[in-house]
Parts: C-alpha cells; structure tokens; sequence
C-alpha cells in the first residue's frame, strides 16, 4: 500500500554485545543507500543494555536508522527493581518500543491487561508501540488464528482514542513460526493481518485502520520477504534471526 511507508524492525532478542551491536548497525547502515533507508523505514530493537551505543553509533555518524527496545515497565519510575520505564528509553532517543512479544508473554506471563497498560506507556510516553499478536500451533491447527489474534488486538487497543490507535505498529507473528524456520505462507499472513485490519476499521473506522502498520514476523529471510510483501496488508517485517546479520537483514531491506 502506497500511503504506508514500509517498515523492517529487526529484533535482535537477547544478543550482541555494546560493542557488536556498534559494529552491526554501521555495517548495516554502509550497505544500505540513503534512498533506501526513506524509501523502507529500518529499525533495530536491540538489548537494553547496546541502546546508548546505537544512540551515539546514530547520532555521531548521521545514520539513517531508528531504533527502539524491546520490552518497557507500564510505569514511568520508581521501585520496579530490574524495570526499565518509557521515558528512560525515549531520552536514549528511542522511537519505537516492542510490547506484547510472544516470547515475554510466555517467559514472563504477560497476559493482556499487562500489554494494554504497557501499549498505553508507551504512547504516554512519546514511543510507537510495535503491538505483537499472534497465535500458537494448537489455535492455528483449530483454524482459530483470526479470533484468537483479533481479541488479542482488541485487549491490547482497550481505552486508547482513534488517534492512538493510528500512532501504533502491529506486528502479527503466529508462534510456530517464530525461530523455526517455518514462515507462514504470504496467504496465511495476509488473511490475519487483512482481519486485523479490519477489526480496528470496526473499531476506530477505515479511515484509521488504513493508517496502521502492519508487520509479519516469523521466520522472514531475504528469500522469503517479498511474497510476503506483496500481500496488500502486510505493511513490513519484525525480523529476529535475519536481523542478526547485517547483510541478510540489508538484503531484507531491499525486498523491493
Ligand atoms: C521475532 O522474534 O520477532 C521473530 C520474528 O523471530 P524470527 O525472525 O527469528 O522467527
């Protein structure tokens, strides 16, 4: 869709080092042109622990690339031992903020009440949301994805206005393809993200719903990323793996 900039946000989960992730994203950024980092927005979702190092690698060179975290507190400060809250990250010049992952929802019990107050951080906060859904094999093997991905939406979105609905990201990435290596057809992609974007038409009109990005993510590889580009609702990639190597996730950048 032409009136939505794509967007490649790599999550590179728990790895890379300060001093990898410096040398990551200026690898990055070198084989990439300037047309092409405006024409396809990218973004890194480093550890907590690399953001300064991004911050001064981007700053200090000029670099055409965002970058944001991973996970933040649904509060802005105080005893929350091990938290990291929103204006913390958007200080280090962050823009973006992963929520919902399907990994911190198993590792750490995120259910859906903890992602609506964390979207909500979030955006109080002057952070994009990148709000992961998705369903596990057993929902899939029921053929339950779109209402199971549909209400998770509809949890995370709760109490938020039309015009902060339209500041958030959407990232559909079914479980079982999340570091399998099996990617769900550019079919099976389009049909939820086509339905969750018009669950928010049904919610907070077309209009807005025509705003909203919406990524795939599972198993995305420079081989794979067009097809499910070409799908009319699929509006970027959340890369994991790929996004560990800076030419795969340069290639992936380049899907055009
Ligand atoms: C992810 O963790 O968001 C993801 C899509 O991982 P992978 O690309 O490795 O499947």
């Amino acid at each position: 869709n032409p009136t939505r900039r794509p967007l490649m946000a790599g999550n590179w989960k728990m790895n890379l080092n300060h001093l990898e992730a410096n040398l990551l994203v200026q690898k990055l950024a070198a084989s990439l042109t300037a047309k092409q980092l405006t024409d396809v927005e990218t973004v890194v979702l480093p550890p907590f622990t690399d953001l300064r190092t991004v911050q001064t690698a981007v700053d200090g060179d000029k670099l055409l690339v965002g970058y944001g975290a991973q996970d933040l507190s649904p509060h802005a400060s105080g005893a929350h031992t091990g938290d990291i809250a929103g204006p913390m990250l958007t200080k280090l010049g962050c823009t973006y903020v992963v929520v919902g992952h399907s990994e911190r929802r198993a590792d750490h019990h995120e259910d859906d009440t903890i992602v609506n107050a964390k979207v909500q951080a979030a955006l109080t906060h002057g952070l994009t949301p990148i709000l992961c859904v998705g369903e596990g094999l057993e929902i899939r093997e029921l053929g339950n994805q779109v209402a199971h991905c549909s209400d998770q939406l509809d949890a995370a979105l709760k109490g938020l206005s039309s015009e902060q609905v339209a500041q958030v990201v959407v990232a559909y990435e079914p479980v079982w393809a999340i570091g399998t290596g099996k990617t769900a057809t550019p079919q099976d992609a389009q049909e939820v993200c086509g339905a969750l974007r018009q669950r928010l038409a049904g919610n907070v009109g077309p209009e807005t719903a025509d705003q909203v990005r919406i990524l795939y993510g599972g198993s995305v590889k420079s081989s794979n990323v067009a097809a499910i580009m070409a799908q009319p609702d699929v509006d970027g990639a959340l890369v994991g793996g790929a996004s560990l190597d800076a030419e795969e996730f340069a290639k992936i950048c380049r899907f055009p």
